[in-house]
């Protein structure tokens, strides 16, 4: 119960950014934005971070994003964490298909299993040491956008409240977000009418090196994720929810779990000494604009996935990378606020659109029915997977290296069609060469040949916006100017100062 309501003393100074939700995108946008030297107060209703496992996987590009932010920050998770390289389909109880993951041109070639309690953990300790601790049980109840700010209104666990102003507003609230409901914004999409069950369970009798498991049966579909020594994340779905989508099937018992390992995975399985049962469905939703005015929605806020591939909350991170460094540049006064900003909504509502798409597709295939429609699955999905370009697409793809910005309003090209990554794509992650877009300025990067003083100009006059040497590369036709996020802004001729001044002086 709230005591009696008191209201704290109105603050004055006005802080940057109000970053509402601490889950992990929250944490990540805060890391991000107070790295790039924003002031950041970051608040969450409840009184301590999830213990809960959630999310388990973090992809090869989240990992290369996560570099970017300061000195082993990656290696932290790395650490608490199990590579994986290998996920495996079976159908029929014969293996159709491995995708590997050590093929992907990055310099993670693995998957990450790792609890997302323990992901919140590592990114709340960071941002600890960056200065900015979590303002727990602090609820934003409303807001009011004014020309050049937001008035927020806080809420705390005894009752007392605040009134602050900030430059900015961030919606990281979770699929229920308090800040699309006052927006007014709708989560369009749809509830898919199965129940799922989710067990996080000891199992014995898996041999072989840690892989993502997934067993199309025609029962219906068994996951399998390791999650260290004999523990593993366990999904499968259990039948038809109610028309509404609302779930009827309650959390599973380890009995359950055993028959659902018997009949779909195979007899020498055994489940055991249960951590975490429970049961869930799955939204398919997606807002049509991530921006107005100055309130920003990220992560479920914004977008919700079936768990097929495991996109959800690597996705919802991707938007906090993709909104800060823009966020940051025009805090500094460095670029125009409209279209730098309105970029972030056009390129990650284009991505999420996507991915909703991809697991939707991949969740309707695992859950065909009738013997003739899994059999005809089964025979097409074999002869697909048995292709190696396909596997090596479908790793890319996974693992998020493949995750692009084609159609961005910020992508300029004059030309060289033939010469990749072309505006829009990811740069390529070297791990001998420091990442583009560390340090504590948003800086893009100019990538060409040889340096015989072409560039000397623009490096001065745009020192603030680039960094100050140039990345060499082997193709010397063509020179690229690499975003702080590391994806393509500008391909053009090389040794075209010209064309790069043009492009900075436009932002
Ligand atoms: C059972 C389960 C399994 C999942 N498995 C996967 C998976 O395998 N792979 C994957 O990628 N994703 C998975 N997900 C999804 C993943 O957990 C989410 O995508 C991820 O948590 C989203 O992070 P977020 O920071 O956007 O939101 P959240 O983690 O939901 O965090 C939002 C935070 O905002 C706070 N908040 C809400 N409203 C307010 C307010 N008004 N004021 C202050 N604070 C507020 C909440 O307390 C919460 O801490 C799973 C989710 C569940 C539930």
């Amino acid at each position: 119960m709230r005591g009696p309501a008191r209201t704290k003393a109105k603050t004055n100074m006005k802080t940057d950014v109000l970053i509402v939700g601490a889950g992990p995108v929250g944490l990540t946008m805060a890391a991000e934005l107070v790295r790039y030297g924003l002031s950041v107060r970051i608040v969450d209703k409840n009184s301590q971070r999830t213990d809960k496992s959630k999310a388990i996987v973090i992809w090869s590009r989240t990992l290369e994003l996560l570099d970017r932010m300061g000195p082993g920050v990656t290696d932290r998770f790395i650490q608490a964490g199990l590579k994986v390289e290998f996920t495996n389909i079976f159908a029929g109880g014969k293996q159709i298909a491995q995708v590997d993951l050590s093929t992907v041109d990055t310099p993670f070639k693995f998957v990450l299993l790792i609890q997302q309690n323990e992901t919140e953990r590592i990114l709340e300790e960071y941002l600890a040491e960056l200065g900015v601790k979590v303002e727990r049980e602090t609820e934003l109840q409303d807001f009011e956008q004014r020309a050049d700010s937001v008035s927020c209104n806080l809420v705390y666990a005894d009752g007392a409240t605040e009134n602050a102003e900030f430059s900015w507003l961030i919606g990281c609230d979770g699929a229920h977000s308090t800040v699309r409901h006052r927006l007014g914004m709708t989560f369009e999409g749809s509830t898919l009418l199965n129940d799922w069950i989710l067990a996080d369970v000891h199992i014995s009798g898996i041999d072989g090196p840690p892989s993502v498991n997934i067993h199309w049966h025609s029962a219906g579909i068994l996951a399998l994720f390791p999650l260290g020594g004999t523990r593993y994340r366990v999904i499968a779905d259990v039948g038809a929810s109610a028309s509404d989508g609302i779930g009827v099937h309650g959390n599973p018992t380890l009995e359950e779990v055993q028959k659902i390992l018997d009949v779909r995975g195979s007899k020498e399985l055994r489940a055991d000494d249960p951590v975490w049962l429970s049961s869930f469905t799955i939204n398919e939703r997606k807002v049509a604009d991530y921006r107005k005015g100055r309130v920003f929605l990220a992560g479920d806020a914004a977008h919700v996935h079936s768990p097929a591939g495991g996109q959800g909350m690597n996705t919802g991170m991707h938007d906090a990378f993709n909104l800060a460094w823009k966020l940051a540049l025009v805090s500094r006064g460095l670029c125009n606020a409209e279209p730098l900003l309105m970029s972030y909504s056009a390129e990650r509502s284009a991505v999420a659109k996507l991915v909703l798409e991809a697991t939707g597709r991949a969740t309707k295939v695992a859950l065909m029915r009738g013997e003739v429609e899994q059999s005809l699955r089964n025979h097409i999905a074999s002869l697909i997977f048995g292709l190696a370009p396909v596997r090596h697409m479908m790793a890319s793809v996974l693992s998020e290296v493949a995750v692009g910005y084609p159609d961005s309003p910020l992508n300029t090209s004059c030309g060289f069609e033939h010469s990749r990554p072309a505006p829009g794509e990811r740069a390529p992650v070297h791990e001998q060469t420091s990442a583009i877009g560390t340090g504590s300025t948003p800086r893009f990067a100019l990538c060409a040949a040889a340096d015989d003083g072409a560039y000397k100009g623009i490096m001065g006059e745009f020192a603030g916006l680039l960094e100050p040497t140039l990345r060499p590369t082997s193709d010397s036709g063509c020179l690229w100017l690499v975003r702080p996020d590391g994806y393509v802004a500008l391909r053009a001729r090389s040794g075209d100062a010209g064309a790069v001044g043009a492009y900075l002086l436009g932002l």
